[in-house]
């Protein structure tokens, strides 16, 4: 019900958040203040560490990658690793722009020292010597191009080197052959933040939380029909009623109707996923997908063909026009589903008899 709270929402400070533990409690713009609350720690022992035990690390903690297609972090940096004699790059893809997703952009704007720039030079924690490691290390900020295609790592690239934003064919992997041609290691902004936790405490402890098969906790992006919309983070395995109920429950008719699971391009589950627990492996089990964290509640008055025709002018729009089925498909799509939306039913019409089509 609409006035249901089972839940109390975890305050800043609470030990149950790790990803967002410093939100709330410690000053964004005050580089001493993120130090102060644990910041550069993990920078501090990977140091110590070395390269080598930082991979086995990170294999070892399960972790997997948080911009949608969960592939193992510890897969992709050991295939950087192995890339010897080149030039090396690491890109942090801020990109966010599945309809719906907002969980990167809080965590930068309110956390920013786990990746700003500028004070970090002068502090000499980047450049030369980096922080006392012996490697030279440095950032710099590329202003992303605003198309949504501009997310997908291969057209980033190409945007980056001042070229159209389209993708280029996989593979070679950005593994082998990224930025400027050379070998990459792409990752999300939430990836990135677990490999923290991930060093700090040793990835047996960082496995504590979440499944076995799905380690660690999820930001996850509620918006919609929610009384309490924002980021929330939990561990995998939460059921999405649960999450639900977190976020203070159904607004609007206070009955759910739906919930759109992962992303503008993911998919719809309903009423009946309530108990579905929220881990890579069970939303892939229930056809479903947690992809770049997006958690759309719709209640019983939404017109859900409104939605699907809304989704669908996104992907019209956003079709970079590089292949056909997708410059032309998405065009199409979007009509068929206005035509429907007029003939007030998402069933296709009625296909006209074989006969009629030209032999
Ligand atoms: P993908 O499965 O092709 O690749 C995932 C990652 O693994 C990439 O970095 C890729 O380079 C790497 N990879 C895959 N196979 C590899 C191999 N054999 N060796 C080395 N590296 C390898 O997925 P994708 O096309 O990069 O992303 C699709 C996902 O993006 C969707 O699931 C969707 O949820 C998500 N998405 C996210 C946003 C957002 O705003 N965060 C927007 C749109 C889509």
């Amino acid at each position: 019900p609409a006035d249901a709270e089972p839940f109390e929402l975890p305050q800043a400070g609470d030990p149950s958040l790790r990803l967002l533990r410093r939100i709330g409690t410690a000053d964004p713009e005050s580089l001493e203040s993120y130090i102060a609350h644990g910041g550069y720690e993990a920078l501090r022992r990977a140091g110590q560490m070395g390269a080598e035990a930082v991979l086995e690390a990170v294999a070892a903690s399960g972790l997997s990658g948080r911009g949608g297609a969960a592939f193992p972090t510890g897969v992709k940096w050991r295939a950087v690793a192995a890339e010897t004699g080149r030039p090396k790059h690491v890109v942090a893809n801020c990109d966010e722009s599945e309809p719906g997703t907002f969980k990167d952009r809080i965590v930068m704007e309110q956390d920013p020292f786990a990746g700003a720039i500028e004070r970090l030079r002068t502090a000499g924690l980047l450049g030369p010597d980096a922080a006392g490691t012996g490697h030279d290390f440095d950032i710099a900020i590329w202003r992303g191009a605003g198309a949504y295609i501009c997310g997908e790592e291969t057209a980033l690239f190409n945007s980056l080197e001042g070229f159209r934003g389209e993708p280029r064919n996989k593979p070679p992997f950005p593994t082998t052959h990224g930025s400027v041609g050379e070998p990459t290691a792409i990752n999300n902004p939430e990836t990135l933040l677990n490999v923290l936790d991930v060093i700090i405490e040793g990835p047996d402890a960082y496995r504590s939380r979440g499944t076995e098969r799905s380690p660690g906790t999820k930001l996850l992006c509620l918006s919609g029909n929610v009384r309490r919309s924002g980021l929330y983070e939990v561990p995998f395995g939460t059921t999405l009623g649960d999450l639900l109920a977190l976020a203070g429950g159904i607004t609007g008719t206070g009955e759910l109707q739906a919930v759109l699971m992962g992303g503008a391009a993911g998919s719809f589950v309903g009423p009946d996923s309530l108990g579905l627990p929220l881990t890579l492996e069970d939303t892939r089990a229930a056809g479903t997908t947690l992809g770049s964290g997006v958690v759309m509640a719709f209640d019983t008055s939404v017109d859900m063909t409104d939605v699907v025709v809304r989704i669908a002018e996104f992907f019209r729009n956003e079709s970079c026009g590089q292949c056909v089925p997708c410059r032309v498909g998405a065009v199409r799509q979007h009509e068929t589903l206005v035509q429907m939306q007029k003939r007030g039913s998402l069933s296709p019409a009625p296909r006209p008899s074989s006969t009629t089509w030209p032999r």
